[in-house]
């Protein structure tokens, strides 16, 4: 019998089982894949992720990873353009392969004493006088599992199995409203993340781990047939329409097959009921175009486990603790989805870009301030 189930290892659910062990509480975490492994996603961190992974102890490790560590987030709107990293931030800005990343954070979790099962595919919830009482998975070698929990946590990414299981409801949706296709890419030269809109079509490159960048187009999902037909064929077009990077994608060349996302229609859900709860992308799901799935899923592993651990702590009021942190997420959020919305719908203006680089400046002066304190 464990404390917590977690289904899912990632960026949501490795430092929830990180945190929980070092609470005190046995914790299993399962994944069926297997790590290193990457997941569709590109992965440049943004919000307070590195002070985050600083607090688990593992940023040294991402930080050694053969990765670039810059000083500039470039977002550009029709030729204008800001550096959107606060200056005041002591963090550099990256973006670590899902590869890496997700590997040290499941490594972490095992190491803070979570047992960590991989290969492992849940199949069905034990449910027992209205309650979640446990799981049952195969394992690597296809036998049937069952495990037992006071709580189990789907962790478990955008088409969460957990969630579909207890049927949490979703709230303030919103459709598809771009889709993006991206590659790596070596002999890209920058020293930046670099995010350029032009006429509606976003143009982007992070450099990554090993030399190379992920480069990648953002196009309203009206274009989706005509950009799926080819997209290496758009991602050039997007990048030659496109003078802060057209010449310099001229040198780049593509060395991995071309990934992409056909769109992501945003949403909250309910994210805890009798036995259950929810974290990350399967709890609160946005269009990657501001790049904050991997920051909110960080936070919300924190918030999560904060929220266990006090239920555990006054002795059996874990739903209440979770149903309040939910509340608290939703309303901690409303503004930048409602504004990731607005950007994913094509609506990046100048003014609205000096808004993000004013929200991110404030948001780093705030958390020195709290530090200095
Ligand atoms: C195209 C694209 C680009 C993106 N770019 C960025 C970016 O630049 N920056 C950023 O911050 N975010 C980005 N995101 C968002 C980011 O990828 C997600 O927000 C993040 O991965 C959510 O993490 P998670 O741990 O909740 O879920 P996931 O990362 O999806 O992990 C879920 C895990 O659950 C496991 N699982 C699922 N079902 C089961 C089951 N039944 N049994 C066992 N295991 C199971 C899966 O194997 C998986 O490993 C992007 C997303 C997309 C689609």
């Amino acid at each position: 019998m464990y404390d917590v189930i977690i289904v899912g290892a990632r960026v949501a659910g490795a430092p929830l089982a990180l945190r929980l062990a070092n609470g005190g509480l046995r914790v299993l975490a399962v994944d069926r894949t297997s790590f290193p492994s990457d997941v569709l996603s590109t992965h440049m961190l943004t919000g307070d992720s590195l002070e985050r992974l600083e607090r688990w102890d593992v940023l040294d490790e991402v930080l050694r990873s053969d990765l670039p560590a810059l000083r500039r987030i470039v977002m550009g709107v029709d030729g204008f353009a800001v550096n959107i990293h606060a200056e005041l931030n002591p963090y550099p800005a990256i973006a670590p392969r899902r590869s890496v990343l997700d590997t040290i954070l499941a490594d972490a979790a095992g190491n803070a004493g979570a047992e960590l099962r991989t290969g492992f595919s849940v199949q069905s919830l034990i449910c027992e006088d209205g309650r979640i009482a446990g799981i049952v998975g195969r394992d690597r070698a296809g036998n049937e599992v069952v495990e037992r929990a006071r709580l189990v946590v789907g962790a478990d990414g955008r088409n969460s199995f957990v969630a579909r299981q207890v049927d949490a409801p979703k709230y303030n949706e919103r459709p598809v409203r771009a889709i993006t296709y991206f590659a790596y890419y070596k002999d890209w030269e920058s020293s930046a993340m670099e995010t350029y809109v032009q006429d509606g079509i976003a143009a982007y490159a992070f450099p990554t781990n090993w030399g190379l960048a992920c480069i990648g187009g953002y196009w309203p999902v009206a274009k989706l047939d005509e950009v799926r037909a080819d997209p290496e064929a758009a991602i050039a077009r997007a990048f030659a329409g496109n003078p802060f990077v057209a010449e310099r994608f001229r040198r780049a060349r593509r060395v991995e097959r071309i990934q992409g996302s056909t769109g992501t229609a945003a949403y909250y859900r309910r994210s805890a009921g009798p036995g259950w709860a929810l974290a990350g992308d399967a709890a609160y799901l946005k269009d990657p175009i501001l790049a904050s799935g991997i920051a909110d899923a960080f936070r919300d592993a924190d918030n999560t486990a904060d929220a266990i651990l006090a239920g555990y702590a006054t002795g059996g009021t874990i739903e209440e603790h979770l149903a309040k942190h939910e509340e608290r997420r939703a309303r901690a959020t409303a503004a930048a989805y409602a504004l990731n919305d607005l950007v994913a719908s094509g609506g990046l203006t100048r003014e609205g870009l000096l808004g993000i680089q004013a929200a991110v400046r404030g948001a780093a002066e705030a958390r020195h301030a709290a530090k200095a304190a």
